[in-house]
């Protein structure tokens, strides 16, 4: 299954990302793709928003891994763009994230392909600047 959707500002991307985390289920897992600067950050918020996240929300830059323990499951957002090799996803214990009862969301998975679980929902963020500076197009599909 494959869905679009076009946002004209943060606000209404954060807005999907909120609605998205309302429906989720602890185990989900979502793989979140787009180059620097296209709103996976802004898309994140609002997973946390609509979990109930009170935490702040920030990119995992410099660490794999973020846990938010605050709202109504688990959020744990892995950033694996620093990732070597995917056996490195085994000293974090990436299996017992991945297979437990929050919700996953792992940017860069597509460097970690071959230890991605069988089934996860891919959000692809593009932009065109034809369209205007603030258009996006958030592509889901579940694979
Ligand atoms: P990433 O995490 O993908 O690097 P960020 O979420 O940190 O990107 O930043 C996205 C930037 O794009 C923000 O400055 C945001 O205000 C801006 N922006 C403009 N239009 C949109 C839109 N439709 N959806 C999301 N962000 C948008
Ligand atoms: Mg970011």
């Amino acid at each position: 299954m494959r869905r679009e959707y076009i946002t004209k500002s943060p606000e209404e991307t954060r807005e999907l990302g909120r609605q998205m985390a309302e429906a989720a289920k602890p185990g989900d897992v979502i793989a979140l793709t787009g180059d620097l600067g296209v709103g996976k950050t802004v898309f994140t918020k609002g997973i946390a928003e609509g979990l109930e996240i009170t935490e702040p929300v920030s990119s995992p830059t410099f660490t794999i891994l973020q846990e938010y323990e605050s709202g109504r499951m688990p959020l744990y957002h892995f950033d694996v763009y620093r990732i070597g090799d995917p056996e490195e996803m085994d000293e974090v214990g990436f299996d017992d994230f991945v297979y437990g009862q929050g919700l996953c969301l792992i940017e860069w998975a597509e460097l970690i392909q071959e230890i991605m679980p069988e089934h996860y929902t891919q959000i692809t963020i593009e932009k065109d600047l034809s369209q205007g500076f603030d258009f996006r197009r958030i592509i889901v599909e579940e694979i």
